[in-house]
């Protein structure tokens, strides 16, 4: 039930769906964090530098109070991030210009986790999409797809998390971690109608790809991806919603970006 002008606007910002004005405000209902956090223990791609945080200022000034301000440095694809599908397909949206909708929808868990951690190189199938639907009905419009692998266990260790620890170009042929297979990812955007997709892996594509077939397919069909995602195993298979808000980078090809879920009360 609708009653406050603030409740309204909740209810347009997330669509018609399980959640309601009352579901956000209700005693029980519970906000997951689904961003790590910023800092020099942040794994970024071998070939990325990492986050940089400067202190500027800290401490009493000359005035009697208190002044802390950092500045800080990072490339776009480090850490919990968003692709913008500019990264992967020219002249698609940057990550000023994904439209809010596309941001935030019905979270779809497909746990592939007992897959990918007996194999390095697991690339989800259609089989994963389709087993998550036998048992929840059809993928709801608007999802975003959040492919839990289980690797989110190894952060913030480098060497188990990517298959590797060493850093610059040599070291990418060394990643080691699964992703979402090309053909999962084209079912995805031609049968279905995804908002997003996320991973608790450094990218969608498998560490082993060449080609970054994944994130083209995406890409070209302007749906953005989230890597590094956090505490997926926090989450049901169904049933909560995401609202992931990035950095508003103009022309920017990704960017830090901050995910929640909202689990309702039960
Ligand atoms: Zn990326």
């Amino acid at each position: 039930m609708v009653k406050t002008v603030h409740g309204l606007f909740i209810v347009l910002l997330l669509g018609a769906s399980a959640v309601s004005a009352s579901t956000l405000g209700e005693p029980g209902s519970e906000w997951v964090d689904l961003s790590y956090d910023y800092s020099q223990d942040t794994i970024y791609w071998p070939t990325a530098a990492g986050f940089e945080l400067r202190v500027e200022s800290k401490g009493p000034t000359d005035a009697g109070y208190w002044y802390e301000a950092n500045s800080f440095r990072t490339a776009e694809h480090g850490g919990t991030h968003i692709d913008a599908p500019v990264h992967f397909a020219e002249g698609r949206n940057s990550v000023d210009e994904i439209p809010l909708q596309r941001l935030m929808g019905p979270a779809v868990v497909v746990d592939v986790a007992a897959q990918a951690l007996a194999n390095r190189d697991y690339q989800a199938t259609v089989a994963d999409m389709t087993r998550w639907e036998e048992t929840h009905g059809a993928l709801p419009a608007g999802a975003i797809v959040l492919l839990r692998t289980g690797y989110g266990r190894y952060w913030p260790d480098a060497e188990r998390y990517l298959g590797t620890a060493e850093r610059g170009p040599a070291a990418v042929a060394k990643l080691r971690f699964p992703g979402l297979h090309p053909e999962a990812a084209t079912w995805l955007v031609a049968e279905r109608e995804v908002n997003a997709v996320g991973i608790d892996t450094a990218s969608i594509d498998f560490g082993q790809s060449k080609g970054f077939e994944t994130h083209r397919i995406l890409a070209a069909r302007d749906v953005p991806v989230f890597e590094n995602v956090a505490n997926l195993g926090r989450l049901p298979e169904r049933g909560t919603h995401v609202i992931a808000l990035p950095m508003k980078i103009k022309g920017g090809s990704g960017g830090p970006v901050r995910i929640v879920a909202l689990l309702p009360a039960r």
